[in-house]
Protein backbone atom coordinates (compact mmCIF):
# COMPACT_ATOMS: atom_id res chain seq x y z
CA UNK A 1 0.00 0.00 0.00
CA UNK A 2 0.88 3.72 -0.75
CA UNK A 3 2.23 5.19 2.47
CA UNK A 4 0.32 8.26 3.62
CA UNK A 5 3.46 10.59 3.54
CA UNK A 6 6.44 9.36 1.59
CA UNK A 7 9.03 12.03 1.61
CA UNK A 8 11.92 10.53 -1.22
CA UNK A 9 15.35 12.38 -1.77
CA UNK A 10 14.63 15.83 0.11
CA UNK A 11 17.40 18.57 -0.33
CA UNK A 12 16.45 21.44 0.85
CA UNK A 13 19.16 24.38 0.03
CA UNK A 14 19.15 28.20 2.03
CA UNK A 15 21.16 30.81 -0.01
CA UNK A 16 22.43 32.73 3.12
CA UNK A 17 24.95 35.88 3.14
CA UNK A 18 27.92 33.20 4.02
CA UNK A 19 26.77 30.96 1.24
CA UNK A 20 24.70 27.95 0.80
CA UNK A 21 23.38 25.92 3.45
CA UNK A 22 22.54 22.72 2.74
CA UNK A 23 20.08 21.55 6.12
CA UNK A 24 18.74 18.71 4.35
CA UNK A 25 20.72 16.61 1.84
CA UNK A 26 18.52 13.71 0.48
CA UNK A 27 16.17 12.53 3.04
CA UNK A 28 13.89 10.01 2.21
CA UNK A 29 10.89 8.31 4.77
CA UNK A 30 7.27 7.14 5.20
CA UNK A 31 4.86 7.62 7.78
CA UNK A 32 1.78 5.34 7.73
CA UNK A 33 -1.88 6.26 9.31
CA UNK A 34 -1.73 6.19 13.03
CA UNK A 35 1.80 5.45 13.32
CA UNK A 36 4.81 7.55 14.66
CA UNK A 37 7.64 8.61 13.04
CA UNK A 38 10.83 9.72 15.82
CA UNK A 39 13.25 11.58 14.31
CA UNK A 40 15.94 12.56 16.50
CA UNK A 41 19.14 14.45 16.37
CA UNK A 42 20.78 17.05 17.91
CA UNK A 43 20.04 20.84 17.15
CA UNK A 44 21.26 21.42 13.47
CA UNK A 45 20.96 17.83 12.15
CA UNK A 46 18.36 19.41 9.78
CA UNK A 47 14.88 17.57 11.88
CA UNK A 48 12.78 20.98 11.68
CA UNK A 49 13.80 22.44 8.54
CA UNK A 50 12.50 18.80 7.29
CA UNK A 51 8.95 19.64 8.80
CA UNK A 52 8.91 22.84 8.21
CA UNK A 53 9.30 21.64 4.30
CA UNK A 54 6.60 19.09 4.68
CA UNK A 55 4.38 22.32 5.80
CA UNK A 56 5.37 24.85 3.05
CA UNK A 57 6.72 27.07 5.82
CA UNK A 58 9.79 28.05 4.05
CA UNK A 59 10.73 31.45 2.13
CA UNK A 60 10.23 30.13 -1.11
CA UNK A 61 12.92 32.67 -2.57
CA UNK A 62 15.45 31.99 -0.40
CA UNK A 63 15.01 28.17 -0.25
CA UNK A 64 15.56 25.41 -2.92
CA UNK A 65 13.85 22.72 -2.20
CA UNK A 66 14.14 19.47 -4.57
CA UNK A 67 12.91 15.61 -3.74
CA UNK A 68 9.49 15.02 -3.33
CA UNK A 69 7.07 15.34 -0.55
CA UNK A 70 3.75 13.53 -1.43
CA UNK A 71 0.72 13.72 0.98
CA UNK A 72 -1.93 11.09 0.84
CA UNK A 73 -1.38 11.39 -3.06
CA UNK A 74 -0.93 15.26 -3.18
CA UNK A 75 2.78 16.70 -4.48
CA UNK A 76 3.62 19.41 -1.48
CA UNK A 77 6.61 20.70 -2.92
CA UNK A 78 5.30 21.67 -5.97
CA UNK A 79 1.53 22.77 -4.44
CA UNK A 80 0.52 26.43 -4.89
CA UNK A 81 0.32 28.63 -1.51
CA UNK A 82 -3.58 28.52 -1.78
CA UNK A 83 -3.22 25.11 -1.68
CA UNK A 84 -1.08 24.05 1.58
CA UNK A 85 -2.61 27.07 2.96
CA UNK A 86 -5.63 24.65 2.78
CA UNK A 87 -4.03 21.61 4.06
CA UNK A 88 -2.41 24.11 6.84
CA UNK A 89 -4.04 22.98 10.13
CA UNK A 90 -6.64 21.13 8.80
CA UNK A 91 -5.31 17.61 6.96
CA UNK A 92 -1.45 18.53 8.76
CA UNK A 93 -0.98 20.98 11.71
CA UNK A 94 1.85 21.05 14.14
CA UNK A 95 2.65 22.03 17.67
CA UNK A 96 5.80 23.40 19.24
CA UNK A 97 8.21 23.80 21.95
CA UNK A 98 6.83 27.27 22.27
CA UNK A 99 2.52 27.53 22.63
CA UNK A 100 3.12 31.25 23.42
CA UNK A 101 4.85 31.63 19.63
CA UNK A 102 1.59 29.95 18.07
CA UNK A 103 -0.87 31.16 20.63
CA UNK A 104 -2.22 34.96 20.23
CA UNK A 105 -1.90 37.21 23.20
CA UNK A 106 -4.89 39.28 22.20
CA UNK A 107 -7.47 36.70 21.69
CA UNK A 108 -9.12 33.93 23.92
CA UNK A 109 -7.73 30.44 23.79
CA UNK A 110 -11.27 29.81 22.90
CA UNK A 111 -11.70 32.57 19.93
CA UNK A 112 -8.31 30.88 18.16
CA UNK A 113 -9.66 27.79 18.30
CA UNK A 114 -12.78 28.63 17.17
CA UNK A 115 -11.35 30.18 14.39
CA UNK A 116 -9.36 27.75 12.98
CA UNK A 117 -11.93 25.38 13.09
CA UNK A 118 -14.03 27.37 10.83
CA UNK A 119 -11.84 29.28 8.82
CA UNK A 120 -11.28 25.16 7.70
CA UNK A 121 -15.39 23.84 7.51
CA UNK A 122 -17.22 27.31 7.47
CA UNK A 123 -19.25 26.31 11.01
CA UNK A 124 -21.25 29.00 12.33
CA UNK A 125 -19.42 30.81 15.14
CA UNK A 126 -21.61 28.99 17.76
CA UNK A 127 -21.00 25.63 16.47
CA UNK A 128 -16.89 27.02 16.72
CA UNK A 129 -17.58 27.99 19.87
CA UNK A 130 -18.82 24.46 21.31
CA UNK A 131 -16.49 22.68 19.52
CA UNK A 132 -13.49 24.73 20.91
CA UNK A 133 -15.27 23.43 24.83
CA UNK A 134 -15.30 20.20 23.60
CA UNK A 135 -11.52 20.19 22.24
CA UNK A 136 -10.70 21.53 25.96
CA UNK A 137 -12.36 18.81 27.43
CA UNK A 138 -10.60 16.38 25.58
CA UNK A 139 -7.01 17.72 26.03
CA UNK A 140 -7.67 17.69 29.49
CA UNK A 141 -8.43 21.17 30.75
CA UNK A 142 -10.49 21.55 33.57
CA UNK A 143 -14.11 23.34 33.10
CA UNK A 144 -13.64 24.15 29.28
CA UNK A 145 -16.29 25.73 29.27
CA UNK A 146 -14.92 28.79 31.79
CA UNK A 147 -11.41 28.07 30.26
CA UNK A 148 -12.73 29.13 26.89
CA UNK A 149 -13.11 32.45 27.76
CA UNK A 150 -9.76 32.95 29.12
CA UNK A 151 -6.66 34.13 27.78
CA UNK A 152 -3.09 32.54 26.93
CA UNK A 153 -1.08 33.99 30.29
CA UNK A 154 -4.14 32.64 32.63
CA UNK A 155 -2.85 29.54 31.25
CA UNK A 156 0.10 27.89 33.29
CA UNK A 157 2.68 26.12 30.91
CA UNK A 158 1.29 22.82 30.42
CA UNK A 159 -2.23 23.98 29.97
CA UNK A 160 -0.82 26.43 27.41
CA UNK A 161 0.81 23.14 25.67
CA UNK A 162 -2.52 21.70 26.08
CA UNK A 163 -4.44 24.36 24.04
CA UNK A 164 -2.05 24.29 21.56
CA UNK A 165 -2.58 20.51 20.78
CA UNK A 166 -6.33 21.34 20.36
CA UNK A 167 -5.87 23.87 18.19
CA UNK A 168 -3.84 21.92 16.06
CA UNK A 169 -6.46 18.83 16.67
CA UNK A 170 -9.46 20.31 15.98
CA UNK A 171 -10.01 19.84 12.54
CA UNK A 172 -9.09 15.91 12.78
CA UNK A 173 -5.59 16.87 10.90
CA UNK A 174 -4.40 13.14 9.35
CA UNK A 175 -0.82 14.71 10.16
CA UNK A 176 0.47 16.26 13.14
CA UNK A 177 3.95 17.24 13.36
CA UNK A 178 4.99 18.12 16.59
CA UNK A 179 7.98 19.65 17.22
CA UNK A 180 10.03 19.42 20.36
CA UNK A 181 6.25 20.06 22.02
CA UNK A 182 7.34 18.97 25.51
CA UNK A 183 10.65 20.24 26.13
CA UNK A 184 10.21 23.15 27.98
CA UNK A 185 8.10 21.49 30.75
CA UNK A 186 8.72 19.60 33.75
CA UNK A 187 9.11 15.66 33.35
CA UNK A 188 5.84 15.69 35.37
CA UNK A 189 3.61 17.62 33.05
CA UNK A 190 5.67 16.31 29.66
CA UNK A 191 4.53 12.47 30.60
CA UNK A 192 0.91 13.53 30.94
CA UNK A 193 1.34 15.70 27.25
CA UNK A 194 2.64 12.55 26.19
CA UNK A 195 -0.46 10.30 27.04
CA UNK A 196 -2.29 12.81 25.25
CA UNK A 197 -0.59 12.67 22.30
CA UNK A 198 -1.06 8.85 22.23
CA UNK A 199 -4.79 8.79 23.57
CA UNK A 200 -5.35 11.33 20.35
CA UNK A 201 -3.65 9.38 17.76
CA UNK A 202 -5.81 6.01 19.47
CA UNK A 203 -8.65 8.16 18.97
CA UNK A 204 -8.06 9.75 15.79
CA UNK A 205 -5.37 7.72 13.76
CA UNK A 206 -3.42 10.83 13.22
CA UNK A 207 0.11 10.01 11.58
CA UNK A 208 2.45 11.63 13.62
CA UNK A 209 6.10 13.18 13.56
CA UNK A 210 7.56 13.83 16.65
CA UNK A 211 11.21 15.81 16.59
CA UNK A 212 13.41 15.60 19.58
CA UNK A 213 16.26 15.56 20.90
CA UNK A 214 16.08 13.09 23.35
CA UNK A 215 15.94 9.37 22.63
CA UNK A 216 14.65 8.67 25.81
CA UNK A 217 11.42 10.29 24.38
CA UNK A 218 11.28 8.65 21.56
CA UNK A 219 11.20 5.01 23.46
CA UNK A 220 8.74 6.75 24.78
CA UNK A 221 6.46 7.65 21.52
CA UNK A 222 7.50 6.11 18.00
CA UNK A 223 6.52 3.41 15.84
CA UNK A 224 10.06 4.09 13.60
CA UNK A 225 13.05 5.83 14.27
CA UNK A 226 15.14 8.23 11.54
CA UNK A 227 18.50 9.31 13.11
CA UNK A 228 19.61 12.67 11.29
CA UNK A 229 22.69 14.02 11.51
CA UNK A 230 24.50 17.26 9.46
CA UNK A 231 21.08 17.39 7.35
CA UNK A 232 21.22 13.57 6.66
CA UNK A 233 19.77 10.25 7.58
CA UNK A 234 22.46 8.46 9.69
CA UNK A 235 20.17 5.47 10.98
CA UNK A 236 16.40 4.23 10.35
CA UNK A 237 14.43 1.89 12.09
CA UNK A 238 11.76 0.68 14.33
CA UNK A 239 11.85 1.96 17.46
CA UNK A 240 12.96 -1.51 19.08
CA UNK A 241 15.87 -2.05 16.43
CA UNK A 242 17.50 1.00 16.65
CA UNK A 243 16.95 1.27 20.67
CA UNK A 244 17.98 -2.10 21.18
CA UNK A 245 21.16 -2.69 18.84
CA UNK A 246 22.17 0.85 17.34
CA UNK A 247 24.07 0.43 14.09
CA UNK A 248 25.88 3.93 13.71
CA UNK A 249 28.09 5.48 16.12
CA UNK A 250 26.03 8.47 16.62
CA UNK A 251 23.02 6.60 17.37
CA UNK A 252 25.23 4.91 20.29
CA UNK A 253 26.66 8.09 21.17
CA UNK A 254 23.42 9.57 21.59
CA UNK A 255 22.56 6.81 23.78
CA UNK A 256 25.32 6.91 25.76
CA UNK A 257 24.58 10.70 26.78
CA UNK A 258 20.87 10.32 27.27
CA UNK A 259 20.05 9.84 31.34
CA UNK A 260 16.29 8.69 30.67
CA UNK A 261 17.70 5.92 28.43
CA UNK A 262 21.47 5.45 30.80
CA UNK A 263 19.32 4.13 33.31
CA UNK A 264 21.38 3.37 36.48
CA UNK A 265 22.69 6.15 38.17
CA UNK A 266 26.12 4.99 38.95
CA UNK A 267 26.98 4.44 35.05
CA UNK A 268 28.61 7.96 34.03
CA UNK A 269 27.35 9.89 30.57
CA UNK A 270 29.33 10.08 28.25
CA UNK A 271 28.74 13.14 25.96
CA UNK A 272 29.39 12.80 22.12
CA UNK A 273 32.51 15.21 22.25
CA UNK A 274 32.90 18.63 19.94
CA UNK A 275 29.89 20.31 18.40
CA UNK A 276 27.41 19.29 15.31
CA UNK A 277 28.11 20.51 11.88
CA UNK A 278 28.41 23.64 9.85
CA UNK A 279 25.64 23.26 7.37
CA UNK A 280 28.07 25.94 5.32
CA UNK A 281 30.68 24.18 5.35
CA UNK A 282 30.53 20.61 6.19
CA UNK A 283 32.94 17.68 6.87
CA UNK A 284 34.17 15.89 4.29
CA UNK A 285 32.89 12.37 3.37
CA UNK A 286 31.03 10.72 6.94
CA UNK A 287 30.02 14.20 8.64
CA UNK A 288 30.26 12.75 11.68
CA UNK A 289 34.11 12.13 11.34
CA UNK A 290 35.53 14.82 13.18
CA UNK A 291 33.73 13.36 16.42
CA UNK A 292 33.51 9.70 15.60
CA UNK A 293 35.63 7.67 18.59
CA UNK A 294 35.84 4.68 15.90
CA UNK A 295 37.03 6.39 12.34
CA UNK A 296 40.27 5.62 12.81
CA UNK A 297 39.32 2.01 12.69
CA UNK A 298 38.20 2.45 9.12
CA UNK A 299 41.45 1.45 6.98
CA UNK A 300 42.56 4.58 3.70
CA UNK A 301 40.98 7.00 5.67
CA UNK A 302 37.75 6.60 4.30
CA UNK A 303 35.34 8.09 6.54
CA UNK A 304 36.80 11.34 6.21
CA UNK A 305 37.30 11.25 1.60
CA UNK A 306 34.42 9.07 1.24
CA UNK A 307 29.96 9.63 2.10
CA UNK A 308 29.00 6.38 3.23
CA UNK A 309 25.33 5.37 1.99
CA UNK A 310 22.67 4.33 3.73
CA UNK A 311 21.71 0.96 2.24
CA UNK A 312 17.87 0.45 3.98
CA UNK A 313 16.50 -3.10 3.65
CA UNK A 314 13.05 -3.31 4.95
CA UNK A 315 13.27 -0.02 6.83
CA UNK A 316 16.22 -0.57 8.39
CA UNK A 317 20.01 0.29 7.76
CA UNK A 318 22.49 3.21 8.77
CA UNK A 319 25.27 5.00 6.81
CA UNK A 320 28.57 3.97 8.39
CA UNK A 321 31.91 2.29 6.71
CA UNK A 322 32.39 -0.09 9.77
CA UNK A 323 31.53 -3.86 8.88
CA UNK A 324 29.25 -5.04 10.96
CA UNK A 325 32.00 -7.45 12.57
CA UNK A 326 33.78 -4.13 13.22
CA UNK A 327 30.77 -3.03 14.62
CA UNK A 328 29.78 -5.97 16.85
CA UNK A 329 33.05 -5.72 18.38
CA UNK A 330 33.37 -2.12 18.85
CA UNK A 331 30.00 -1.25 19.98
CA UNK A 332 30.39 -4.32 22.68
CA UNK A 333 33.35 -2.54 24.04
CA UNK A 334 32.17 0.75 23.77
CA UNK A 335 29.19 -0.02 25.87
CA UNK A 336 31.30 -2.40 28.63
CA UNK A 337 33.81 1.14 29.19
CA UNK A 338 30.85 3.20 30.48
FE1 LIG B 1 32.36 6.91 12.22
FE2 LIG B 1 33.44 6.39 9.85
FE3 LIG B 1 31.14 5.27 10.52
FE4 LIG B 1 31.24 7.88 10.01
S1 LIG B 1 31.63 6.22 8.57
S2 LIG B 1 30.21 6.92 11.68
S3 LIG B 1 33.26 8.40 10.85
S4 LIG B 1 33.13 4.94 11.50
MG1 LIG C 1 14.32 22.27 16.10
Amino acid sequence: STPFLSVRDLRVHFSTEDGLVKAVDGLSFDVEKGKTLGIVGESGSGKSVTNLSILGLHNRERTTMDGEIILDGQELLTASERTLEKLRGNKMSMIFQDALASLSPYHTVGVQIAETYRKHTGASKREARARAVEMLRRVGIPQPDVRVDEYPHQFSGGMRQRAMIAMALVCDPELLIADEPTTALDVTVQAQIMDLLKDLQQEFGTAIIFITHDLGVIADIADDVLVMYGGRCVERGTKKEVLRSPDHPYTLGLMNSMPTLNGSVDVPLTPIPGSPPSLLNPPSGCRFHPRCAFAEKVSGGLCSSDRPTLEVVEGRGSACHLTQEQKQDLFADFAATR
